[in-house]
């Protein structure tokens, strides 16, 4: 931790139902999370649960959709253009979702794409990025990431970085109870604001939040994020239990 806000996203995936979802922001609502301005705590429902979330939730929680068309609007059967979200008052958007690019296929070419459109909409955007475990396991870690950096750096323009948050997720670690050590999340990491540092500029690296995510829960939360380059967590499944997400929440 240590770079701005400790920032703390819940990802709710494809899940919820209209009772579930009351009944999550009511927990929600009622949980005890950091008031204070250090921390900022966002979720993020599926697109038709938004209206919903937005109408029942309090601050300190913000929302963001889980993704975003590269087009404001037009001829796109199916998707969600950011100008739609911005007009709902949602202001963040989580783009390169491992389950986007490895389930749903989506490049890094046509993330950089909805980066852009979302960023020049006015949308914050949570940019995740991460290595599979055969990428790993090649020792190609590093160079996956710099390739996805070099994807998301290429769309940003310099007055937008403070509109960015990098959530570094090794895809064998999401969803599946295998959290990276602290060690390793912060090998990445403090690679990716080197990599920031060189190919952006020193203060942005500086003021960069690059958060963990992948199996982070109420038990390793607070590990990782005692690591000078973890500023804070994008969770899943913990994120879905408003007792263990506060938890989290708590725990830089
Ligand atoms: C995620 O999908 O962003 C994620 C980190 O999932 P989980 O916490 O369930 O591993």
């Amino acid at each position: 931790a240590g770079h701005g806000k400790f920032f703390v996203g819940g990802n709710w995936k494809c899940n919820g139902s209209t009772d579930m979802i009351k009944q999550l922001v009511g927990e929600l609502n009622s949980a005890d999370v950091p008031k204070d301005e250090n921390v900022e705590i966002i979720v993020a429902p599926t697109f038709v649960h938004l209206e919903q979330v937005k109408h029942s939730i309090q601050a300190p929680y913000q929302i963001a959709a889980q993704n975003c068309w590269h087009e404001p609007n037009g001829a796109y059967t199916g998707e969600v253009g950011p100008e739609m979200l911005k007009d709902l008052d949602v202001h963040w958007v989580i783009l390169g979702h491992s389950e986007r690019r490895h389930v749903i296929g989506e490049s890094d070419g046509h993330i950089g794409d909805k980066i852009k459109q979302a960023l020049s909409t006015g949308l914050k955007v949570i940019a995740c990025i991460g290595e599979t475990e055969a990428q790993r396991d090649a020792s190609e870690a590093f160079s996956v990431v710099d390739r996805q950096m070099a994807a998301i750096s290429k769309v940003v323009e310099s007055s937008q970085w403070d509109q960015v948050v990098i959530a570094y997720e090794p895809v064998w670690a999401i969803g599946t109870g295998k959290v990276a050590t602290p060690e390793i999340a912060q090998e990445i990491h403090h690679h990716v604001r080197e990599w920031v540092e060189g190919e952006v500029s020193k203060d942005v690296a500086k003021g960069l939040r690059i958060v963990y995510g992948g199996s982070v829960s109420d038990k390793n939360a607070g590990e990782l994020a005692e690591r000078p380059d973890i500023d804070g967590f994008l969770v899943g499944g913990a994120s879905l239990k408003a007792g263990p997400f506060a938890a989290i929440c708590n725990s830089h």
